[in-house]
């Protein structure tokens, strides 16, 4: 299987802003904010969607979260709140089979999303 876009970003292939970095997972600022704040967490070990993840990924898929959370803090969200969007699928909007979560603040996000 040809390497996605952020398994080349994680392999340091192409570049990227990084928000945080640890064992299991890079954060980065996306390419095309929607937000003031608007970060992507992916795990370094390649799960391409939510609908794909196995019990074995459990851990992984929690230091996601604890991870976005880790990141909204450090950027300065925590105040004011945040979004944490995780898009499946062509209905849900997913454009690169990496799973990764998206970071959103600075600035009122509107409900329901579009
Ligand atoms: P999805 O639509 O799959 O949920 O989210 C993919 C996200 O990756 C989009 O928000 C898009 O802007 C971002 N993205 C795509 N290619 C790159 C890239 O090369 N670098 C960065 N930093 N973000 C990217």
């Amino acid at each position: 299987m040809p390497k996605t876009i952020f398994q080349k970003i994680i392999d340091r292939e192409i570049p990227a802003k990084l928000a945080h970095e640890d064992e299991h997972c890079i954060a980065i600022h996306d390419i095309n904010p929607q937000a003031p704040v608007h970060v992507l967490v992916i795990p370094k070990r390649h799960i391409a969607r939510v609908a794909e993840a196995q019990a074995s990924d459990q851990a992984v898929l929690g230091h996601l979260l604890l991870s976005a959370a880790t990141v909204a803090r450090k950027l300065g969200l925590e105040a004011n709140g945040f979004r944490i969007v995780i898009n499946n699928g062509r209905d849900g909007g997913e454009t690169v089979p990496h799973l990764h979560v998206h970071l959103l603040g600075g600035r009122p996000l509107a409900w329901p999303p579009g």
